[in-house]
């Protein structure tokens, strides 16, 4: 199979041709960011479309042999004339220069539309209300493993840059490419839990294009051929459970990581550099159908995608770090029609809240536009966390624009059902059914069970601890009213081991302990990072359980408390109360509260 278009007729339509040039000669303009005049666009125009036509005759050249120059349109030779220096002054004009510090990137000019936009306000959602919103999602995970996708260079996060590189990741000369066996692995363990077909044969493509975090100027990824396709994962919204469609999983490298100096993008920045320490790390990309309906569903989606990634221990998740990164892509249509409008993608949302809040703005502005009687340009928008806006990037390429061919220095990846059958042993359980177990056998809340599915980390400390107790109910109320507090204030880290949260939650049910001192026994152990087990024997939080010694402690306060005492022996017996609290203060709360009341009602039984 080849990544080429095979168009069989020489000479294509026309007409087609036409629109695709006109759509190229926008983007490079919006890519340029150069302020060009209509006469200039014009002689461009004529520029490109030459030279396109020229790479749709070399797409369609068949050599049998016996070619004739005279058959082509025009010889495929350009005249020897050199462009006058005039002409390329001008085209550098806005171009970066450079000084001693680094490269100067002008500011780009701004995008026509944007003034408009950023104009209209808030996301507002009034009578664009017979709109509806279809998304479509492209999660990049990055996978565990300890080396990049076709070199041996570690994987390892924060080192120095470039230190984690190598011929092969910094696309030098004369090296081979060598598949990582576990990424593969991973991808088709990700592909059999979203119930995909993984593929016996798949095959690596490069993508080509150029931008300075990409070594080779070409991204090796799967493109005709992907290693998995046609799956779903089912998310719950509304308890309504929902199946969105995975078209396809593929394997990918990442690229390198550019850091620009007083700028958050490229644009603007004062001088750029770049660290390939990522470059050539192994990526899954997960491409879903346009299934998803609503922002609180992509976002589900994606806590849900997360957890089956993370539960497999594929991916760690992080998406701050940038360990799971996702693109939205989302169009707007007239409910009940079926026609897909044009979609726009959004880049660089990074968080939960910002898949939500990223399409809430998205949909509103294209429901504006659509108001105003505009159309929706296919384009790529950047979501900016300051403004909470996204922002035009670029109008979108083509995936021809990139060229894709297979990989003449990669055979392609045959798998043989052995493997496949030998991985599906250890699948997991997918988080909605292990959802509905925690809330069917072990007696959680939908919260609860959510929580745990969607934080291997929690769930393995939870499932753990009832290995050594089995109270599940109040093991829950400990970890999930007040371990997780503390948890997640110290950034998941927890410095007690499953037995001995065991053990802790034994003495509270033994009564050695009441509830009040075992708050304050987690607060306490937590602060010190002292065990909560040392916490009780070292701070003599011990509860008393002594019956002389806590009959002299109640004589003392009933003595205090004469007056209580005739009132309650007149009958407002609910002073009972008020008397064992004395009692606990007294005893800074290490009483055994039953015991206590037990004592005062024998003691003022009339
Ligand atoms: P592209 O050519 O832009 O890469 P693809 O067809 O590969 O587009 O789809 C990329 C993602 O966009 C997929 O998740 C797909 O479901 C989604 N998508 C495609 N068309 C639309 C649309 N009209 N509206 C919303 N999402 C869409
Ligand atoms: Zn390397
Ligand atoms: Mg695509």
């Amino acid at each position: 199979m080849s990544g080429v278009p095979s168009d069989n007729n020489p000479k294509p339509k026309e007409d087609k041709m036409d629109e695709k040039k006109q759509i190229n000669l926008k983007n490079l303009i919006e890519l340029s960011g150069f302020d060009i005049t209509l006469d200039e666009e014009e002689q461009f125009t004529k520029e490109i479309s030459d030279f396109l036509e020229y790479a749709e005759i070399i797409n369609n050249f068949e050599d049998n042999g016996d070619y004739d120059f005279d058959t082509f349109p025009e010889k495929p030779l350009r005249e020897d004339v050199a462009l006058d220096s005039e002409l390329t002054e001008m085209l550098l004009k806005n171009a970066p220069f450079v000084d001693k510090t680094g490269y100067f990137v002008p500011p780009h000019r701004r995008k026509s539309g944007e003034e408009e936009d950023s104009a209209e306000g808030e996301n507002r959602d009034d009578d664009a209300r017979d709109y509806e919103a279809v998304i479509g999602l492209e999660v990049h995970a990055q996978l565990t493993t300890k080396s990049k996708l076709f070199c041996s260079c570690s994987t390892e996060f924060g080192k120095t840059p470039n230190q984690n590189t190598c011929p092969v990741c910094s696309g030098q000369p004369g090296v081979l490419p060598a598949l990582n066996a576990e990424a593969v692995k991973m991808a088709i363990k990700a592909g059999l839990s979203l119930n995909c077909s993984i593929n016996k044969k798949s095959v690596f493509a490069r993508k080509n294009y150029f931008y300075p975090d990409l070594p080779k100027s070409y991204q090796i990824s799967q493109f005709e051929e992907p290693i998995c396709s046609n799956g779903y994962l089912e998310v719950e919204v509304d308890n309504v459970v929902k199946k969105i469609r995975i078209n396809r999983i593929h394997i990918e490298e990442d690229a390198g990581k550019m850091i620009h100096v007083g700028s958050p993008g490229i644009w603007g920045a004062k001088a750029s550099s770049v660290d390939f320490n990522r470059a050539g790390r192994p990526l899954i990309e997960i491409v879903t159908e346009p299934d998803i309906s609503s922002p609180q569903e992509a976002k589900e989606y994606v806590v849900m995608l997360r957890a089956v990634l993370t539960n497999l221990g594929i991916c760690d998740g992080n998406m701050e770090e940038g360990s799971l990164r996702c693109d939205a892509n989302v169009s707007i249509r007239k409910k009940g029609e079926s026609k897909l409008g044009v979609k726009t993608e959004i880049k660089n949302v990074n968080s939960f809240k910002a898949i939500e809040r990223s399409l809430i703005y998205e949909i509103n502005r294209q429901k504006r536009i659509k108001k105003r009687g505009g159309s929706i340009g296919r384009e790529t928008r950047l979501w900016d966390e300051g403004s909470q806006k996204t922002i035009l990037m670029r109008t979108k390429g083509e995936s021809s624009d990139y060229r894709c061919f297979p990989d003449p220095d990669l055979l392609p990846l045959t798998l043989d059902e052995e493997l496949i059958a030998e991985l599906k042993k250890n699948i997991p359980d997918l988080p909605l059914v292990k959802k509905k177990n925690y809330m069917e056998n072990f007696g959680l809340s939908c919260d609860e069970s959510r929580l745990l599915v969607t934080n291997p980390y929690y769930m393995e400390y939870f499932e753990n601890t009832l290995k050594y107790y089995d109270n599940t109910r109040n093991a829950a109320n400990w970890f999930f009213n007040e371990v997780l507090f503390y948890l997640k204030m110290n950034n998941d880290v927890i410095h007690f081991d499953p037995p001995v949260f065991a053990g802790f939650l034994r003495k509270i049910d033994s009564g050695e302990i009441n509830g009040k001192i075992g708050k304050e026994v987690i607060k306490k152990s937590f602060e010190s990072k002292i065990n909560p087990l040392e916490v009780i024997e070292n701070s003599g939080y011990k509860q008393i359980t002594d019956k002389a010694l806590l009959s002299k402690v109640i004589d003392e306060i009933l003595k205090e408390r004469a007056e209580e005492v005739i009132q309650y022996k007149n009958g407002k017996s609910n002073l009972l109360a008020f008397f064992v609290g004395e009692v606990m203060k007294e005893t800074k709360g290490k009483a055994n509260p039953a015991l206590v009341n037990e004592i005062i009602a024998e003691k003022l039984k009339v």
